[in-house]
């Protein structure tokens, strides 16, 4: 029996050897062989842009016994059959990839405790590169050796894998955990979204969820948004991903699109379709030079092999953590993303990256503030000159 809990569905108490074990079971192994398994997928929209920038993966198993996608997790593991099954989602996830939207990832369900199973890591081994793959871990018990994880998860990094903590702010999902595996993005549970616009515990919590991510210069994504008013609340908070019922259910459709309505509110909200300005006109060159190279005069920005930036380098402040954005960014999202790092980072200049991460140049939050004052400034100064 697994020692884990789900937060959806209790541990199946049922002896192993009962029917009702054995029907899970048989229906376990008829998946395992290549039957009755299907990923839907539900896309994640960047609110910001009003754009969907990827689609994570929900198994979808034919009965009997007809259950709910958790309890089968939950069932495979009592049989010890729960990496295998992880290995037959990621596989189909792999094929599926293939036929992703440009400038899309795909995010991929993995229980973190089958990182170290041997046929998931083959697995993932023979992807070759795993660019545009997201792996969603969710806590679900204690994990006592979390360097053990990191080192699990070095390889996956290494090939392009982004990584997602799940559930976060659930209770399962500790800051321990969030703090020790630096994830790239962090999915606040729905629990904490659900009535977010009238509840100002879960308003607090999820900003500072919002805050800790920022901090370790993570992507947040609110799950689970149902209602209109909770979505303009998290607009306003400066959540930039979301994902949810209000603007696209899972489905078999490759690739669902979103609610035309909810999607035109949000671009006339964003202002995406307007000419709202963005980084690309602010951005300046900027020196670079390699981690053990020798220090450079002046403010620069220290790369890896690949031009990736890793920190920058000024003179008052050696070793700041780097915000990488896009010059698609608008100056009203840095602006918000920026506001959101430590105190001590908060006025370090944005680093500008292409979309593959390499270094394009810098934006200096001076720079950044003054267009945004320009922009608010815009009307007002257009009619005193008519
Ligand atoms: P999860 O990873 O937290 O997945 C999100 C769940 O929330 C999904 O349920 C999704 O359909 C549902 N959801 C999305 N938007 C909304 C919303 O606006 N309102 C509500 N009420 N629900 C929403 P689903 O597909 O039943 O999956 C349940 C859980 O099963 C998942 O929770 C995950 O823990 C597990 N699971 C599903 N697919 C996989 C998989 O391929 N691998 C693994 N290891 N676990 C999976
Ligand atoms: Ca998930
Ligand atoms: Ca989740």
């Amino acid at each position: 029996m697994s020692k884990r809990a789900s937060r959806h569905v209790s541990l199946p108490t049922t002896p192993n050897d009962s029917d009702e074990a054995l029907s899970w079971r048989r229906a376990i192994e008829r998946v395992l062989s290549g039957i009755g398994l299907r990923l839907a997928s539900q896309p994640i929209v960047d609110i910001v842009h009003a754009r969907v920038v990827g689609y994570e993966l929900l198994a979808r198993f034919s009965g009997p016994p007809e259950a709910p996608p958790d309890v089968w997790f939950r069932w495979a593991e009592t049989f010890d059959m729960g990496a295998a099954l992880d290995v037959r989602v990621v596989t189909i996830a792999l094929a599926m990839r293939q036929h992703l939207p440009p400038d899309t990832f795909l995010t991929i369900n993995i229980d973190p405790l089958h990182l170290n199973d041997v046929r998931l890591v083959e697995t993932f081994a023979a992807a070759g590169s795993l660019e545009r793959i997201v792996i969603e871990l969710t806590e679900h018990s204690a994990i006592d050796d979390y360097d053990a994880m990191v080192e699990l998860l070095k390889p996956l990094r290494a090939a392009g894998a982004k990584i997602a903590i799940d559930d976060a702010g659930s209770g399962y999902a500790g800051l321990r955990w969030l703090l020790a595996l630096s994830p790239d993005l962090v999915k606040i549970d729905r629990a904490l979204i659900d009535h977010v616009d009238d509840d100002e515990i879960k308003t607090a919590l999820v900003e500072m969820l919002g805050a800790i991510a920022g901090r370790i210069d993570a992507w947040v994504l609110a799950e689970g948004v149902e209602r209109a008013s909770e979505l303009d609340v998290l607009m306003r908070m400066g959540v930039p991903l979301v994902q949810g019922y209000l603007l696209a259910r899972p489905s078999f459709d490759i690739w669902p699109t979103i609610n035309v309505d909810a999607l035109s509110s949000l671009a006339l909200r964003s202002g995406s379709e307007s000419t709202e300005p963005t980084l690309a006109h602010l951005v300046e060159t900027v020196n670079k030079r390699r981690e053990h190279a020798a220090v450079v005069q002046g403010m620069c920005v220290v790369v890896d092999e690949l031009d990736q930036p890793l920190f920058l380098d000024i003179p008052e402040s050696r070793g700041a953590r780097v915000l990488a954005l896009r010059p698609t960014e608008t100056v009203r999202s840095a602006v918000e993303r920026a506001m959101l790092r430590t105190p001590a980072d908060r006025w370090q200049p944005i680093v500008c990256v292409n979309e593959v991460r390499q270094t394009l140049g810098i934006v200096r939050m001076e720079r950044l503030i003054q267009s945004l004052v320009r922009e608010n400034d815009g009307p007002s100064s257009g009619l005193a000159e008519t």
